[in-house]
């Protein structure tokens, strides 16, 4: 177990909903942030005069919005508010959050003071003489926030933290948004006073937010050190990665000191360059592999030092090893797509297959079907892509077939994202009238497991197949990649369903 804390920030308009959001946090939190810029003017009083008792610390902060606020709040009111909170509470064991820009009352007890810095413009490049700056004050602890729109851009933050703990200074680093989850992550176990949380999915209070759950039951954040194996997935966005939910549970389950994080990259090479690569990287994180997804699976290839013989074939990456200095490549899509048809279907040899969607998934898919000795046919709306992908395996290609045309085939297969929630969710690649023949129906979607094309397809009269099988098929075979070990199976599927269930 490490040193840090976890904060959770609460934000509530009202004293009533504020004392409930305590109860709740007080069962996750080490600090409990009062964001009393959320409180509604009239509610403050009621709140600085009734603050519960509890066996937490409490960190007051009242931030205007230039601060990341939630409003805009006068200079009267705020000399108000800080004379008088920190009149009354400044024997108790709380802290306040002082904003580097405004001038604090004499009687601030600096012990208990968090000095914090919030920047939601580009990233600064003067970050160290800020850093310099700001240590010349005398404080509990420095909190520096900035956004990330790439994980690289979180670098200074981490250097600055790597200089903090030289220097025996507490800091607080955070870098806000998707790309800069790593930071909130990893913080405490590379020596981050604390690192911030969210109360529950609907209270983040600020980009990037984890919910305090998430960062103990799925990060475990607090038992992570400087000796835990870091893996990741690299995407062009993160959000929506299952991975993270998958690899964590599977490596606590086997009591493995490893974690998985987020990487929002938009420039792989500098991503590898400055973060990962022995030679040439900045820090060392302790990366020891990857997953890797869209638009990354290509473009990582030419960074690697090796590729096994199936990646090669298949022309994408979706896992890299890190053995010591080189990065090694794998394709796991490949076998985490065939088992579980070949499992329903049984042998596909032969068997005539009308394939959907030309994108990286496709690929995988047509060189494990052709190497088990099925009939591919692409279909794709761009025709030029699908005749190129069909040429590189050795297959036809076709344009999407009219809306009542049937597909004479064996097995539907849809690489495509047409049914995934959200805006696609209503649409199915083909038809129900369109399956006339087909024996099996395999829709690489996972969420939701049930996509209006399984359900057409099982109304007439097809087997089906979800994507969820395929993804933990492949995250099976990267956890052995990385650990050499196999997986529990029922751990990596009831973490995914818990998941994809919010
Ligand atoms: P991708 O590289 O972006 O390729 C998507 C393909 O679908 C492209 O050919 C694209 O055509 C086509 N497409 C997109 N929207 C379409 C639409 N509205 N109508 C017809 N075609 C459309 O994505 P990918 O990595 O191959 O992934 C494809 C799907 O498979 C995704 O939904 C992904 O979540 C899923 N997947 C699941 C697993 C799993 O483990 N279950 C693994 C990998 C992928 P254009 O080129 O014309 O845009």
């Amino acid at each position: 177990m490490n040193q840090g804390k976890i904060c959770i920030s609460i934000c509530a308009e009202t004293a009533t909903e504020l004392f409930e959001k305590i109860r709740l946090a007080e069962q996750r939190a080490d600090v409990i942030e009062i964001r009393f810029d959320c409180l509604e003017p009239m509610q403050i009083g009621i709140v600085l005069d009734g603050l519960p008792q509890t066996a937490k610390q409490f960190l007051l902060t009242f931030r205007p919005a230039s601060q990341g606020g939630r409003r805009e709040i006068d200079p009267v009111e705020r000399t108000a508010f800080w004379n008088t909170a920190v009149e009354r509470f400044k024997e108790q064991n709380i802290i306040f959050d002082q904003e580097f820009s405004w001038r604090w009352p004499e009687n601030r007890p600096d012990e208990m003071t968090v000095v914090s810095l919030h920047d939601f413009g580009t990233p600064r490049s003067d970050l160290e003489i800020f850093y310099a700056e700001l240590s010349k004050l005398d404080c509990l602890a420095l909190k520096l926030a900035q956004t990330a729109d790439d994980a690289i851009d979180a670098i200074p933050l981490w250097k600055l933290l790597e200089r903090a703990v030289a220097e025996s200074r507490n800091l607080i680093p955070i870098a806000m948004g998707e790309a800069g989850k790593w930071t909130r992550i990893l913080g405490l176990a590379h020596g981050a006073y604390m690192t911030y949380a969210a109360l529950d999915e609907g209270s983040v209070t600020a980009p990037g937010q984890i919910t305090a759950k998430d960062m103990i039951e799925v990060f475990g954040v607090k038992d992570l050190n400087r000796n835990t194996e870091v893996y990741g997935i690299i995407a062009g966005d993160t959000s929506y990665s299952m991975s993270p939910f998958i690899h964590n549970p599977a490596f606590r389950a086997a009591g493995m000191n490893r974690v998985f994080v987020p990487l929002q990259v938009k420039d792989v090479a500098e991503f590898i360059r400055r973060m990962v690569r022995l030679e040439t990287r900045e820090f060392d994180l302790n990366f020891r592999g990857f997953s890797v997804t869209n638009p990354h699976k290509q473009a990582i290839i030419a960074y690697l030092d090796e590729i096994d013989d199936m990646a090669t074939a298949i022309g994408a990456v979706n896992t890299v090893r890190i053995d010591g200095q080189k990065l090694v490549g794998f394709n796991t899509d490949a076998p985490g797509f065939i088992l579980p048809l070949t499992q329903k279907f049984g042998d596909i040899k032969g068997a005539r297959v009308a394939l959907f969607g030309a994108g990286g998934a496709a690929r995988a898919c047509i060189y494990a079907m052709k190497e088990a000795g099925a009939e591919v046919t692409v279909f794709a709306r761009d025709e030029t892509r699908a005749k190129k992908l069909a040429e590189a395996f050795g297959c036809r290609s076709s344009s999407l077939p009219a809306t009542r045309q049937s597909l004479q085939a064996d097995i539907l297969v849809n690489a495509t994202p047409v049914g995934t929630k959200g805006r696609f969710e209503s649409e199915a690649i083909v038809k129900g009238d369109q399956m006339k023949g087909v024996k099996l129906v395999y829709d690489l979607i996972y969420n939701p497991e049930e996509t209006l094309l399984i359900r057409e397809g099982r109304a007439s009269g097809c087997e089906t197949l979800g994507g969820l099988d395929m993804l933990i098929g492949q995250a099976v075979r990267q956890f052995e990649i990385w650990t050499g070990h196999a997986p529990s199976l029922d751990v990596m599927l009831s973490a995914a369903r818990k998941r994809l269930s919010k």
